[in-house]
């Protein structure tokens, strides 16, 4: 069976004190009470490691939000994917359209990235997803199918089986604009056909794929009782224990 999950992604927020208080609640509102789906926080750098010798690791994943495309060496401020691992972060966000627009990540770079996190026992959740001129030209399908097939439609099986995948329409992303629950659906049981039609029925069934967008506490349990939706990445919500975990709570 395929898991649910709703990752939150901080984004560039809270200093560590502020993003201390925000985990170290969110640990004891999830205390004595088990979620119907898992539960992920992606936090900055900085506070990966602080933040997972607070909170049980068991309850709440710990993402980061990038790794190096390098993996070790004369790469000023950059973080590899080992050294996120040795914080205790058991994720990392990859391909988040932010990194793409504002870093230039190409598929190239994302290629290498989705390698060494790999290599490293880490869980990539790959990001994917259209800006609003090709929606606007029905274009979304061959875009979307093109960055699935640059990257980790070239991962090996095994490889893919290890994915978390994120599907975030650019138009939607911190805009308070939600991609309708039927264009969301719609969506992502493209992508899971075309999964299967790469790695097989069985796999795409066991693949999660999330729903990313202006997702709040409102929107979560239309979105999530979809058939192919199964939980969301969230940015603003993410940042508000009771908001968080009233999305945690849409399924
Ligand atoms: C995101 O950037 O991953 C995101 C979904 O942001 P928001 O929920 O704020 O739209």
């Amino acid at each position: 069976m395929r898991k649910n999950i709703v990752a939150g992604n901080w984004k560039m927020n809270k200093t560590l004190q502020e993003g201390m208080a925000l985990a170290t609640e969110l640990n004891e509102t999830l205390a004595g009470y088990t979620p119907n789906c898992d539960v992920v926080i992606g936090t900055p750098f900085i506070h990966l490691a602080s933040v997972a010798a607070a909170i049980d690791k068991k309850k709440i994943g710990i993402a980061a939000q990038n790794c190096a495309n390098k993996e070790k060496g004369a790469y000023t401020g950059e973080v590899s994917a080992e050294m996120v691992k040795s914080t205790g972060a058991a994720y990392v966000i990859l391909g988040h359209s932010e990194r793409r627009e504002y870093y230039n990540e190409t598929s190239e770079i994302l290629n290498d990235k989705l390698a060494l996190a790999l290599a490293n026992g880490l869980t990539p959740i790959y990001c994917c997803g259209e800006a609003l001129e090709v929606r606007n030209a029905n274009g979304q399908n061959a875009f979307v199918q093109k960055q699935l097939e640059e990257t980790i439609f070239k991962l090996s099986v095994d490889d893919f089986k290890k994915l978390v995948l994120a599907y975030e329409p650019i138009w939607a992303i911190g805009t308070g604009v939600t991609a309708s629950t039927e264009q969301a659906q719609e969506m992502l049981a493209f992508i899971r056909s075309i999964i299967a039609g790469k790695f097989g029925q069985e796999v795409a069934d066991e693949t999660s794929i999330l729903y990313g967008g202006s997702c709040n506490a409102k929107n979560a349990p239309e979105l999530f009782a979809q058939p192919d939706i199964d939980g969301g990445l969230i940015g603003g919500a993410s940042l508000k224990v009771a908001d968080f975990k009233a999305i945690i709570d849409a399924f």
